[in-house]
């Protein structure tokens, strides 16, 4: 499996899958239709297009590339009437095959009520769209901040060695807001000068893995003493430390 980032609109990455045993090419989330394009004419071809959600910045390339490849055009069943072009719904938990490569859809609502992630179990890698960013998490928008930690929780048992790519790089303001709860974390300070490099080469933060998450990610550790200090919510839930959060970042 080979993975192209493609960098689109503000800050969005849309993922260019290749399989090269049977020469096949996915692309996940397409925001717009030319950056992602460009990428896939070098493969002059357009087998699946695969969607964790319906915002448009995810989406709106469907259309156009499904027209020029003849793509089949892959989402979420309960979101088939918000997903354009849509061809093959998938349900939660079904796993299905691109080429030899096979994904489970791990259904985790909270941004929006439809979303999934796509998880490559043997290549370790998992397609989390505005759900788990590096850092941070999505907005919770159409779902509830219930809905939203369920969610990060499923995303969070996956093998620590798993990769994460993202819908897009909001890693140094998630990196600001961890440092301001959680300043003296040794492994969050390293990582912030990983993210200052690649950032001042132009460089996407993406992938990051899990258990750099499990040990970065503020929202990942609600149910950490340090965090819940930090926000003098001493005897509070894991679910009141996470809405406080994300209330907290949504001003951030
Ligand atoms: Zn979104
Ligand atoms: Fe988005």
């Amino acid at each position: 499996m080979k993975i192209e980032i493609i960098k689109c609109l503000n800050d969005n990455y849309s993922y260019l899958i290749y399989e090269k045993e049977t020469n096949i090419v996915s692309i996940v989330d397409p925001s717009e239709f030319s950056p992602c394009e460009k990428e896939i004419s070098k493969y002059k071809k357009l087998d699946y297009i695969l969607n964790t959600h319906h915002h448009v910045d995810h989406v709106d390339g469907n259309i156009r590339l499904k027209n020029k490849y003849n793509s089949r055009v892959l989402g979420f069943d309960g979101d088939k009437d918000r997903i354009p072009g849509i061809d093959i719904t998938l349900k939660k938990n079904q796993s299905y095959k691109i080429g030899n490569l096979n994904f489970r859809v791990i259904f985790i609502p909270g941004h929006t009520k439809g979303h999934i992630a796509f998880y490559f179990e043997n290549e370790k890698t998992v397609f989390t769209g505005d759900t788990l960013f590096s850092l941070g998490c999505g907005r919770v928008f159409e779902g509830t901040h219930v809905d939203m930690l369920n969610s990060l929780n499923k995303l969070k048992i996956l093998p620590p060695e798993t990769k994460v790519y993202c819908g897009h790089e909001y890693t140094k303001t998630n990196l600001d807001f961890c440092l301001k709860y959680d300043p003296e974390n040794a492994r969050l300070k390293e990582k912030s000068t990983e993210i200052k490099l690649k950032l001042n080469s132009n460089l996407p933060t993406i992938p990051t893995s899990i258990s750099d998450e499990l040990k970065t990610n503020i929202f990942l550790r609600c149910n950490d003493n340090v965090i819940k200090q930090a926000l003098n919510l001493k005897d509070a839930t894991d679910q009141e430390v996470f809405t406080k959060l994300r209330d907290l970042k949504d001003t951030f």
